[in-house]
């Protein structure tokens, strides 16, 4: 009996310190800005030496400011560190546990896909509950598997279809899990598709299939909601010796390893063992492939830094139809503005952001020569960074909505899509001809 006790007492103890939560009291958030380029180098060589720092964003002659996160008993450091070079800057979040704890809101009632709140952040669980029951309530919805993850789950999406013979917009998000507001988002644009009064809302999901994965990492994004796991943590989970996971947005197979990638698996960037060594980022590739002579426009969720993002990210030299576009994103964000004034720059990634190889717009243009591919570096600017509270979760789901129809609309215009059309008999033979001049202007891209 005794024996019995210890044994039950044993594993109680067990379960609390194993479930003990990764906490972040009086872990504080910076906003450095550096005023020159020997300054960036100085915090560049901080990130490289092993100080145990969280960079949100890599020292790169192109920043404006880089988000760091540094734990209490390093502060006075971090500090004096800057202070020593005249490097200035800002605590944008003193306590950041205090917004983690004011975060996780988020309880989805089964079977009743309106219970989604759009000032709430969601799990994984939840949000594959959601999409469910969304493929049951329309006929239009049906759930797609985009792969698989390491720890064995299923990369859910759903599609939205009104019909047969329709080109295609993939919108793919959540790649690195910390971003929470990336899903978030994309949720609210699923929601908008389906139930928007809004006549250009309504015509974009009538004549287009949408290919919609709110959450391409889930084995990230459900480490970062569990009780011990972090909330701020970026890559897969697959473990590389005491190390785990890799930065999934490094390991598609396009000029691998070249930039802003390494083979340390300790690396936020660790960019895995080859090309498309993880199954997350081949199996969503492979996916991609079978579909993609239908699709004309690819989004990418990130965040932040309310940044639009071309490809390529290798070279800053204006490749394919880089011109077309800019143009088009130029658009894309002066809509994106309109509703509640957030400014967004645009770039290629290169020259908007930094040098970074093996991410999934650059592969689906440089393989797949998809006509129009676009990442969104989300909000913020530099405030609060991944830890972006809920309240903000609907004016980016609107406004990040307003900025893909724009997209939609203005790569019509520019022939980049072409809108479904119901066959007549009269219109059968234009639709076929400018069916034919897109396919040929492509083809000179
Ligand atoms: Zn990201």
């Amino acid at each position: 009996m005794a024996l019995k006790t210890f044994s039950i007492l044993s594993i109680l103890i067990f379960l609390c310190v194993s479930i003990e939560a990764i906490r972040f009291d009086n872990y504080t958030l910076y906003k450095v800005l550096p005023k020159s380029l020997e300054e960036i180098k100085i915090l560049e060589d901080l990130q490289n030496s092993g100080a145990e720092y969280d960079f949100w964003d890599d020292p790169v002659p192109t920043a404006e400011y880089i988000n760091i996160l540094s734990k209490p008993e390093l502060k006075n450091d971090l500090e004096n560190f800057m202070g020593s070079y005249g490097i200035d800057f800002l605590v944008t979040v003193p306590n950041i546990q205090k917004l983690i704890d004011n975060e996780k809101k988020g309880k989805y009632t089964r079977n009743n896909d309106k219970s989604m709140k759009w000032d709430e952040y969601y799990d994984l669980e939840d949000i594959y509950a959601w999409l469910d029951d969304l493929a049951a309530k329309f006929s239009q919805v049906s759930i797609i598997e985009g792969g698989t993850s390491y720890e064995g789950r299923v990369i859910k999406g759903i599609k939205i279809s009104h019909g047969p013979d329709r080109r295609a917009v993939f919108i793919e998000s959540g790649i690195h899990s910390r971003e929470w507001i990336a899903p978030a988002t994309t949720n609210y644009i699923i929601n908008e598709l389906l139930y928007s009064d809004n006549e250009e809302f309504k015509a974009a999901t009538r004549d287009f299939d949408w290919y919609i994965f709110p959450v391409t990492n889930p084995d990230g994004y459900v480490w970062t909601h569990l009780p011990e796991g972090d909330r701020f943590w970026r890559k897969s989970r697959r473990p590389f010796g005491d190390q785990f996971g890799v930065d999934l947005n490094r390991n598609w197979n396009t000029n691998w390893l070249e930039k802003s990638s390494n083979l340390n698996p300790a690396s936020n960037n660790y960019a895995g063992p080859g090309p498309f060594s993880e199954i997350e980022a081949r199996s969503l590739s492979a996916y991609i492939i079978d579909m993609a002579d239908k699709i004309d426009l690819y989004i990418s969720f990130h965040s932040s830094g309310q940044i639009l993002l071309l490809p390529f990210g290798n070279t800053t030299d204006p490749l394919a139809n880089y011109y077309d576009a800019m143009w088009i994103g130029r658009r894309a964000i002066g809509a994106l503005a309109f509703k509640h004034g957030t400014q967004y720059t645009i770039g290629n990634i290169a020259e908007a952001i930094y040098f970074a190889t093996g991410t999934s717009v650059d592969w689906v243009k440089e393989r797949l020569n998809i006509p129009l591919a676009y990442c969104y570096e989300l909000r913020d600017k530099g405030v609060f960074g991944h830890a972006l509270p809920p309240d903000q979760i609907k004016p980016t789901g609107e406004e990040t909505m307003d900025s893909v129809i724009e997209l939609v609309h203005q790569a019509k215009r520019l022939g980049y899509m072409v809108p479904y059309v119901e066959k007549s008999s009269a219109s059968v033979l234009s639709v076929s001809i400018l069916m034919y001049l897109v396919v040929a202007a492509k083809l000179f891209l």
